[in-house]
């Protein structure tokens, strides 16, 4: 069987939300004999109230544990837009190559997950711009070395020890 993910939107209109999942869960059951609908935010939003900041955030730690294990196979998209939470999803759908499959085909939420794939598009090249930094700052801290003994040194040392690695610092003493 196929484990899929409903994201729906959920703030705003919490109840009503709750309702329109329950009925998304429930056609899935009666017409995909081979697909398990998978909601585990629906206690979390049903037992904490989803107003309280500090409730919600919880509810999403638990959201994303379940999301980030990696064994959900598809993630499909429901309601008349993307809210900031399901957009988080999606990224992380991405993340794990996961297909985010559009299930209220409407114009507009087409141009929603578009909307949302650049936006995936760039926190990539973001990533990936941190990685190079990263990269950088390693190869130059691997390049720095002691002018005494040519020892290979990191930057903190030096700048400890007045530009030497500790054993000249202590051995010019
Ligand atoms: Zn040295």
């Amino acid at each position: 069987m196929k484990i899929v993910y409903i994201a729906h939107p959920i703030a705003g209109d919490v109840e009503n939300n709750i309702t329109k999942i329950l009925e998304i869960i429930e056609r899935i059951n009666v017409m995909e004999p081979d697909v398990v609908p998978f909601a585990p935010y629906l206690g979390d939003v049903m037992a904490l109230n989803d107003n309280d900041p500090e409730m919600r955030k919880r509810g999403l730690k638990n959201d994303h544990e379940l999301i980030d294990r990696g064994f959900i196979d598809e993630c499909w998209v429901y309601g008349d837009r993307i809210s900031e939470g399901m957009r988080d999803e999606i990224f992380m759908f991405n993340d794990w190559g996961k297909e985010v499959v559009l299930k209220n085909k409407t114009r507009f939420m087409e141009e929603e997950l578009d909307r949302v794939d650049s936006e995936y598009n760039k926190y990539l090249i973001e990533i990936e711009k941190e990685e190079t930094v990263n990269r950088l700052l390693k190869d130059n801290e691997e390049d720095e070395k002691c002018p005494e003994c040519l020892k290979p040194t990191i930057y903190e040392e030096l700048s400890t020890f007045n530009g030497f690695c500790e054993d000249c610092s202590t051995n010019n003493q």
